[in-house]
């Protein structure tokens, strides 16, 4: 927009946001330097790309603000407080995140959005929702933190009816302004603590998501605290507060009855008093979080108009993303899920909540988290449980405490090779029906690149396991 134009703009942090956000801003006419704390090979090839299309890059210093700056564009994971926004807010100059400058930018003109946050379920959500949203014949992508950006979605080529968009805590931390059609925090648990400094902060930046909202705002029954969000939000007039629960729904909500979804909140005319949408057996997998997360994605289609058949169509069409409780093999009648993308305690409890009998492998990096809930929580059904990573030993003894009963195998390794020692542990320990769920409640980051590489090892033992039977 014009407004942009000849503004010095400050961009904070290269790589996945702060790359095409300086370069749509250079091309808008504005005044650009891009500043990043690395100077790695990555920032070097990114910096020379920007510098070649007339940028100013300034790498090795993320604190300092650049002379004359009018606004900073920051990538989400640039924590409050730097003295880079220090210094900012000294001098008056206001800060956004990418998705702030993209809701700036063309955010109400492109299209409606349906957003979603929560600590957990938020990919899954949004791609249950799209696909919702898809069997309804609506033009419309899963974008946000989710691998496709909010500037690509609205600056694109493509046209779009409604948007079902990912928001992290803290995306919706740097978006003020944003004001979204509908939107759902599907829990809250502590997590990134780190980042945002207490859980009340935490809290605060997933419920700005609330703010604004023009016709839902959806909530989770079973965590309170998603419902006190919306009670403290500021949004339009008429809009509605709209539980989601595994149980009966009341007057405004969609929960289960009977193995069926059902809407009370938006139903169709000649239907009285209730909607049916789908059958549990509709959502895969059909775990109880997972039903919760389906029940999030039908409230946010409702909203939108979207009729009971859609929902059953999208989830029906609805595929999960790798790692998320993937069903890998049977062998010897003992099932192995990977569950690798549970990197938090919360996850971890989800999908150990979802199984009888479980070999239970665990570990990594806690990233400060206790485990004393999730084992208390988790150990009726724990076979055993098999640790490995940098911070097992806060695992092991808190079973210790908890479920000292349950035979712990700790492999005491790091090293990449210590998945297919553990998989052969687990399945030692494993009786027919039971189940080998990797699923580790901390981050990769000790053992593997990234959760999906964590997952893929689990898988590639346990295939091997099957040949060497075959
Ligand atoms: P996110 O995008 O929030 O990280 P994902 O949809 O990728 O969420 O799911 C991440 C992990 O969180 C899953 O593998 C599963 O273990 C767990 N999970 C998914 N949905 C929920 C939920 N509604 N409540 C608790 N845990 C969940």
């Amino acid at each position: 927009s014009s407004e942009l134009k000849g503004k010095h703009v400050t961009v904070a942090g290269l790589g996945v946001s702060g790359l095409p956000a300086a370069k749509v801003l250079h091309g808008l006419g504005a005044v650009v330097t891009a500043v990043n704390d690395g100077a790695d090979e990555r920032a070097r090839a990114q910096a020379a790309e920007l510098e070649a299309l007339g940028i100013t890059v300034r790498l090795g210093d993320g604190d300092t603000l650049p002379e004359g700056t009018e606004l900073i564009v920051t990538a989400p994971g640039w924590k409050p407080d730097k003295p880079l926004f220090a210094a900012a807010q000294r001098a008056g100059v206001p800060v956004w995140g990418d998705v702030e400058l993209a809701w700036r930018l063309r955010g109400p003109d492109a299209a409606p959005w349906l957003a979603v946050t929560g600590t957990n379920g938020k990919t899954t959500t949004v791609q249950m929702l799209a696909s919702i949203l898809k069997a309804a014949g609506l033009r419309t992508a899963a974008v946000g933190n989710i691998g496709v950006s909010l500037l690509d979605a609205v600056l694109g080529e493509e046209q779009y009816d409604v948007l079902a968009v990912e928001l992290s805590s803290y995306q919706l931390h740097w978006a003020p302004s944003l004001r979204a059609h509908s939107a759902a925090v599907l829990n809250l648990a502590p997590d990134h603590l780190d980042w945002h400094g207490s859980m009340e902060a935490y809290a605060a930046d997933k419920g700005r998501i609330y703010e604004g909202n023009r016709v839902a705002c959806v909530y989770n029954v079973a965590d309170k605290a998603t419902e006190d969000l919306v009670r403290e939000a500021d949004v339009e007039e008429g809009c509605r507060a709209v539980g989601f629960t595994l149980g009966t729904p009341g007057p405004s909500q969609l929960g289960v009855v009977e193995g069926i979804l059902v809407d009370r909140a938006f139903v169709e005319n000649r239907h009285k008093n209730a909607q049916e949408l789908a059958e549990v057996a509709d959502v895969n997998p059909p775990a109880p979080h997972n039903i919760a997360n389906a029940l999030a994605a039908a409230a946010l289609a409702r909203a939108y108009g979207v009729p009971a058949k859609a929902v059953r169509d999208g989830l029906r069409a609805f595929t999960p993303d790798a790692h998320r409780i993937a069903h890998v093999a049977d062998v010897d009648d003992v099932a192995y899920v990977d569950d690798s993308k549970a990197t938090n305690t919360h996850a971890a409890e989800a999908s150990l909540a979802a199984y009888e009998s479980i070999v239970w492998i665990a570990g990594g990096l806690a990233k400060g988290a206790t485990f004393d809930e999730l084992v208390t929580k988790s150990a009726p059904r724990l076979r055993g449980a098999v640790l490995i990573g940098a911070d097992r030993a806060l695992i092991r003894e808190a079973l210790a405490r908890h479920a000292p009963e349950v035979p712990v195998v700790d492999l005491d390794r790091t090293d990449t090779g210590a998945m297919r020692a553990a998989v052969q542990e687990a399945r030692r320990l494993a009786r027919a029906g039971d189940t080998v769920l990797l699923a580790p409640a901390c981050a990769s980051m000790d053992m593997f690149a990234n959760y999906n590489k964590r997952g893929d090892a689990f898988a590639d033992a346990v295939r091997e396991l099957g040949s060497a039977d075959g």
